[in-house]
């Protein structure tokens, strides 16, 4: 039996882990952290295959958070999807140039769209080294 693929979730909302947990849980395994912090510690050795990460987070918002899990070479290759709950015309653009793999918006009202993305980004070939 394949192994299940491991997902990081940095979400502050209570609500909004009980909602990814509910949809994701029954496939991956999933790390759930509070706040960035927490997350920046625990990341580099938990090694997850993706992480989803809430862009509005106290102290330290998701753009901070990246900034740093993207210093750690170990975790260059890592796709890091943005979510966040203003979802503007250009966001899309702006998360990107960021550095994020993808952007969700929340709430989550396509559950099949959200899997979509994930697995798309769980299957895609390495990015080279760089
Ligand atoms: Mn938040």
């Amino acid at each position: 039996m394949a192994s299940r693929s491991r997902i990081a979730v940095v979400e502050d909302n209570a609500d909004n882990r009980l909602l990814v947990r509910a949809i994701l849980q029954a496939n991956y395994d999933l790390l759930e952290y509070e706040s960035g912090a927490e997350a920046l510690a625990a990341i580099p050795a938990a090694k997850p295959d993706l992480i989803l990460l809430d862009i509005s987070l106290p102290k330290m918002d998701g753009g901070q958070v990246l900034q740093k899990l993207r210093q750690d070479e170990s975790l260059s290759a890592v796709p890091v999807i943005a979510l966040t709950a203003h979802a503007m015309v250009g966001d899309r653009e702006k998360y990107m140039q960021l550095g994020f793999d993808d952007y969700i918006s929340k709430p989550i009202t396509d559950v099949e769209a959200f899997r979509g993305t994930i697995e798309r980004h769980l299957r895609r070939p390495q990015k080279p080294g760089s």
